[in-house]
């Protein structure tokens, strides 16, 4: 037997149903602020990815699924969709068209990863991109994008947590001074660290590992880390953000190690995070990322997004039952059953049938476990030209000529 691939799964039953509910909130909610939706390749050239996601991440240096043709280009799996949706917003012209465009997108993107509890090598993503503004507002405008769509799925208990990169000044003051003080540790710092350290220093306060976070407890190192790097411009859009938020009510969190795991981020990083089901889960991740349409080709053009996670958020909401069918045909005269389910779908109803007319028995069963109403047509029922409504709910029966 054949069966799905390490890391991948079918999507069916109670988790499609979930995943329709998490696209649809997604889609009422951005419609409703003018964004449209975009669907981009699910391969592209590796250079996009290595260029656009950034090659001290791990996500371009052990996660891609990448495979050359005949022809020789090196093509890889979608691991994010950002790289992908900035090559189009580049490629067909979008910077003509007045600012900003704001785009959506939901599907599966591919990662190499060790396929463990919450992590698979094919994922779900659903995200949004908004170019050609710098302003705070817009900021502002996608995280409460982000948390009207969990709202709308029933998850209340949220908390943002967020943190300003700085921009292209000052950030680079405080990279110099993060590896200035860490730099009589970096023997003690994990080879990830080490390699970040030339690459992305700012990465490095994500690591996880327990000998590089005892480092940055040291007094000296944290004063660093803490440090207020950014500059006036840089602060002053960070508490426009911060107020609008206090302002919306939306509880938040400074958090001075959030960098985010990817290379482009600048300023605004976020993280929207939910209490539901016990365990604090972080279900949105975002941030600014004003320097990558320029570093991919395109004009110097400022950009905000997101992206979370479908397998995550459908696991943190409440289960879905499927909707059942208005109406299930019961009968053995296949010909008169397929003629009334026509005429009911046809009418705008929901309706089934048994084409292999089973036992009554066996069709009542299937009309119980899928239908409010079975639609019984027998001997009577031709003979004198009405139906037989069951109430499968209540057991109620009524005779009726027209459905
Ligand atoms: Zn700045
Ligand atoms: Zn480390």
């Amino acid at each position: 037997m054949i069966k799905a691939e390490r890391g991948t799964k079918d999507v069916f039953d109670e988790q499609m149903l979930k995943f329709e509910k998490i696209e649809r909130a997604g889609r009422e909610v951005f419609t409703s602020a003018n964004v449209q939706k975009i669907s981009t390749p699910i391969f592209e050239v590796t250079e996009l990815f290595a260029r656009g996601v950034g090659d001290s991440t791990d996500i371009v240096n052990k996660e891609m699924y990448t495979f050359k043709i005949h022809e020789g280009n090196s093509l890889t799996l979608r691991p994010e969709n950002t790289a992908g949706v900035v090559r189009a917003y580049i490629e067909h012209g979008f910077s003509r068209i007045s600012p900003p465009q704001k785009f959506w997108y939901f599907g599966p993107m591919f990662r190499y990863e060790r396929p463990q509890a919450g992590r698979q090598r094919q994922f779900h993503q659903m995200g949004v991109e908004v170019f050609g503004s710098d302003s705070p507002y817009t900021d502002i405008e996608v995280i409460t994008l982000a948390i009207n769509i969990l709202k709308k799925l029933g998850l209340n208990d949220l908390e943002v947590e967020i943190n300003s990169l700085g921009c292209a000044k000052c950030r680079d003051n405080y990279k110099t001074a993060i590896k200035a003080v860490l730099a009589p540790y970096l023997d003690k710092l994990c080879p990830d660290c080490n390699m970040r350290y030339e690459k992305n220093p700012l990465r490095i306060l994500d690591c996880k590992c327990e000998e590089c976070q005892r480092i940055f407890a040291l007094d000296n190192v944290k004063e660093v880390i803490f440090s207020d790097f950014i500059c006036d411009e840089c602060k002053e859009q960070f508490d426009i953000i911060c107020n609008e938020l206090s302002a919306l009510g939306v509880k938040y969190n400074v958090n001075k190690l959030l960098v985010r795991g990817l290379d482009y981020y600048n300023r605004l990083v976020f993280e929207v995070k939910s209490n539901n089901l016990g365990s604090q889960n972080a279900v949105i991740g975002g941030g600014r990322y004003d320097g990558l349409v320029g570093q991919l080709g395109g004009e110097a053009t400022p950009a905000v997004g997101w992206a979370l996670g479908v397998e995550r958020l459908a696991s943190l909401i409440p289960t879905i039952e499927a909707e059942k069918l208005d109406y299930f045909v019961v009968s053995k005269y296949t010909t008169e059953a397929f003629k009334t389910v026509c005429m009911l779908r046809e009418s705008g109803k929901s309706a089934d049938f048994d084409p292999k007319s089973r036992k009554f028995n066996k069709q009542l069963e299937k009309a119980s476990k899928v239908a409010k109403y079975a639609v019984i047509i027998g001997e009577d029922e031709i003979a004198q030209g009405f139906y037989t409504v069951k109430n499968l709910e209540t057991g109620e029966q009524v005779q009726k000529k027209e459905l």
